[in-house]
């Protein structure tokens, strides 16, 4: 009888999950996980990638303002 092996993931090839959210993310959705934004005022997220978001309460930034 064959035990199906789960794959073994390509090591080396995926990049990491993003630190900031979590996700997985592929080649298209890089810059909105990786590149800074230098958004403003808000000393919490400035500089942080799109995808973060700011759980500050006052948070005036339009990019990571945390919309739930
Ligand atoms: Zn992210
Ligand atoms: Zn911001
Ligand atoms: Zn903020």
């Amino acid at each position: 009888m064959w035990m199906s092996q789960s794959p073994v993931p390509v090591s080396g090839h995926e990049p990491p999950p993003c630190l900031y959210c979590g996700e997985r993310y592929g080649s298209h959705d890089v810059a909105r996980h990786t590149e800074p934004v230098h958004c403003g005022p808000c000393i919490t997220c400035v500089d942080k990638p799109a995808c973060y978001e700011c759980r500050l309460m006052y948070c005036v930034c339009d990019v990571h303002r945390y919309r739930g």
